[in-house]
């Protein structure tokens, strides 16, 4: 492997205590960072410090703590904000992840612009996160949910594009990297087609955040949704990020404390963005973790941690295909994170059980994609997912692990 990275990635496991453990006997290898990431020492000592020194409800207490808290909060706020260049902090709504963000739009947009006889368009790639919101939705509204097809690399077939967006679509809601196969999927072409017909489009960065650069200015996307636990932030907290003009058209999703102007028996009215959004007591130690991963990818630098992914990525890739009988389920040009295979036709489960018992996780099965395991025809996949912390000796014992399946199986 050339390094394209100057990234001290020993440094850098150190910041990571879980990757010193070990599963049964054997040092972790641990591939599974699509499911979700490894937590740095710098997040969960934010979060042990708020709970520990300034504990305290945000926005509705006058005293101090509670102001720190809410100081803290807004201030991750804006970090996020800044990540994926928002162009105010408000349109940063916070959600319990990704899927609680797109069961937001697909509730409060759908409930404002879907009518029976709409479409919504969705991909055939899509995390069920993103397609059974929508099927929802439409089931609700009496609209029909459109699929862009997947062709056998993996790749969207966008020569249907322009027959798929018609005058009754609504949205296109598309993941940007698949969680499944790892392909990156042209999303600022689909968004400026979209555009040319006036249909917003939302974009599914559960996989992206973490390996790209996001810029919903640039991207001119109108709503984007991510969770925290992907960009080693804590589990339970998401974002959602609208356009301003695009939140304050749709009804709110939940109701509760927090997200009123004033209340009475006979109307409420509805605070500003972002609070409209954000019903209830939110997840401050998660907002204050998710704000520390990023101050913690801002300071390993974006670009550091794609250039080390992708050596890796290119390391495994060679390694893996040297197998006999494997086979690479996805064969996309431009992927990220993620690679899926097969061996012959050995079940998934057997290899990753296999490879669990020499203390190395990957996932194996459908990866909540099962429309995309039933364009291969296959029962699942065995799927290691990557990031920049993984080292060399990470994909050698790998690679050592998937030949030892390859001969015990085949
Ligand atoms: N979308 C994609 C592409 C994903 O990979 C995932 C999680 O794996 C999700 C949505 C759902 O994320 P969460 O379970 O954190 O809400």
């Amino acid at each position: 492997m050339t390094p394209t990275t100057h990234l001290n990635i020993e440094k850098i496991r150190a910041d990571f205590p879980i990757l010193q453990t070990t599963v049964y006997g054997r040092p972790l290898v641990y591939l599974d960072n699509g499911a979700t990431t490894q937590k740095p020492r710098q997040v969960t000592e934010a979060i042990s410090n708020y709970y520990d020194t300034y504990n305290a409800n945000v926005h509705r207490g006058v005293h101090y703590l509670s102001q720190v808290a809410t100081d803290a909060q807004e201030a991750a706020r804006s970090k996020i904000a800044r990540f994926i260049n928002a162009k105010h902090d408000y349109e940063v709504i916070f959600t319990r992840g990704t899927t609680e963000s797109v069961n937001l739009v697909a509730y409060s947009f759908c409930k404002q612009y879907l009518k029976a006889g709409d479409e919504v368009l969705i991909s055939g790639m899509e995390h069920h996160s993103n397609l059974v919101p929508w099927q929802i939705a439409c089931e609700d509204h009496g609209a029909t949910l459109k699929v862009i097809p997947i062709d056998d690399k993996g790749e969207l077939i966008l020569e249907d594009l322009d027959q798929l967006l018609t005058a009754r679509t609504r949205i296109v809601a598309l993941t940007w990297v698949s969680n499944s196969l790892g392909t990156v999927n042209p999303v600022a072409e689909i968004i400026t087609r979209a555009h040319a017909r006036n249909i917003p489009v939302l974009l599914d960065a559960a996989q992206a955040i973490q390996h790209t650069h996001v810029d919903v200015q640039a991207l001119d996307v109108d709503f984007l949704v991510f969770s925290g636990h992907k960009i080693y932030g804590p589990t339970g907290i998401g974002v959602l990020y609208g356009k301003e003009a695009l939140l304050n058209a749709i009804p709110p999703y939940q109701g509760g404390g927090s997200m009123i102007k004033s209340v009475s028996f006979e109307k409420t009215t509805y605070a500003d963005l972002p609070f409209k959004f954000e019903a209830g007591t939110p997840d401050v130690a998660g907002i204050i973790g998710l704000g520390a991963a990023i101050d913690y990818v801002n300071e390993i630098g974006l670009d550091n941690i794609i250039a080390a992914e992708h050596d890796l990525m290119t390391y495994a890739q060679q390694a893996l295909s040297g197998i006999k009988g494997l086979r690479f389920i996805g064969d996309a040009t431009h992927k990220a994170g993620t690679l899926s295979f097969l061996i012959d036709q050995v079940h998934p489960f057997d290899i990753g059980e296999l490879l669990d018992k020499q203390g190395i996780a990957v996932r194996t099965g459908h990866h909540c994609c099962q429309p995309v395991m039933e364009h291969f025809h296959i029962p699942g996949t065995v799927r290691a997912s990557f990031s920049f912390y993984n080292n060399k000796e990470d994909i050698d014992r790998l690679v050592a692990g998937v030949e030892k399946a390859a001969q015990m199986f085949v």
